[in-house]
């Protein structure tokens, strides 16, 4: 068997999936067997989980091209220590997942995922009213995690009248009121939208306290992901009426949803769908092909993670 470079760890679009089986041959890592040798570079599937594991079995590996600009999948210290490296696919889905935080905000907000269930119900048909709402205008904004997605999130939000605030590990050179911890947002925001990394230094940074400060008229927005909210601590509160409501694009354990939410009318869910435009999704699908074949042609990443 003549040995392909490229290898395809995890389920991938299938966009992307032809075009490493067309232009390298790409195998799946479940195929290659003992065929290891000269396997270089692994495509992985967003939130395909890339550790020791799947460098021991691929012992020639150079590079992970990895699909989604979020890399807390891929054990990057790992990685490092192997001389592995790593890219992911920045910028080019930032406004799509700006886009999709935005309508959570707006949901939240004025409920219109909600609203919807209740003229599904019959209930406006039999003379019922839908509880007046809240609005942007007027409303703080905290971001929570100031990057590439957070600031067109708030670029975006100015507009409708919102004021932004926000918390980075650093102050940033905008117009927007800095925090200097979660907490500290948590207190100054209306809505709290969160939009770190990831992984073990962001884990639980919302947690009971931070929902606490957010306090029973505050929403809670997440695009980032499932691990850095306190997951129960927010379906406790949630239940305890100690926060409105919140809107949710990431699971702590996806695709499972805590059944205590599925029946909420206060919580917007969604199946992990920031960057899921055919448009975005294709564009992610190409700076990945140009990761790989730069890698191959000249041993550099295009887009490596720092
Ligand atoms: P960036 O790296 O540009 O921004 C991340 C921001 O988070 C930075 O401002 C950084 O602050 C801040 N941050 C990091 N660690 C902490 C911390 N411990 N406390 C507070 N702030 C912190 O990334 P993007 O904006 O491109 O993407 C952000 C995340 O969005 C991704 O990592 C991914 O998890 C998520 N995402 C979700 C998607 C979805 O489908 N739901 C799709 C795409 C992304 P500083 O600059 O000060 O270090």
């Amino acid at each position: 068997m003549s040995h392909p470079l490229v290898v395809r760890v995890g389920p991938l679009m299938p966009f992307l999936e032809e075009a490493l089986v067309r232009d390298h041959a790409a195998p799946s890592l479940a195929d290659v067997g003992d065929h290891t040798e000269g396997l270089t570079v692994a495509v992985a599937g967003g939130g395909t989980l890339v550790g020791a594991a799947e460098m021991d079995a691929l012992p020639d590996l150079a590079a992970v091209a990895n699909f989604g600009v979020g890399y807390d999948n891929v054990d990057v210290e790992e990685a490092r220590r192997r001389g592995i490296v790593v890219s992911n696919t920045p910028d080019v889905l930032t406004d799509a997942v700006a886009d999709l935080s935005v309508a959570l905000v707006l949901d939240v907000l004025r409920q219109v995922s909600a609203a919807d269930r209740f003229v599904r119900r019959g209930e406006w048909g039999a003379g019922g009213r839908y509880p007046l709402t809240r609005e942007v205008r007027g409303s703080v904004i905290g971001i929570l995690g100031l990057g590439r997605i957070g600031r067109a999130v708030a670029q975006r939000l100015e507009p409708f009248g919102a004021t932004i605030a926000y918390h980075s590990r650093s102050p940033k050179d905008v117009p927007w009121d800095y925090h200097t911890s979660p907490l500290a947002l948590a207190a100054a925001s209306d809505v709290m939208v969160v939009l770190t990394p990831g992984g073990a230094s962001t884990r639980h940074l919302v947690d009971a306290e931070v929902i606490d400060a957010l306090g029973p008229e505050g929403l809670l927005v997440n695009v980032a992901r499932g691990s850095v909210v306190d997951e129960d601590a927010l379906v406790t509160a949630l239940e305890e009426g100690r926060i409105a409501g919140a809107g949710l694009d990431v699971f702590a354990d996806e695709p499972h949803v805590p059944p205590a939410l599925l029946g909420r009318d206060d919580v917007v869910l969604l199946p992990h769908v920031g960057s899921a435009t055919v448009q975005t999704r294709e564009a992610m699908a190409r700076l990945v092909l140009d990761n790989v074949a730069a890698f191959l042609a000249r041993g550099e990443l295009v887009t490596p993670v720092a």
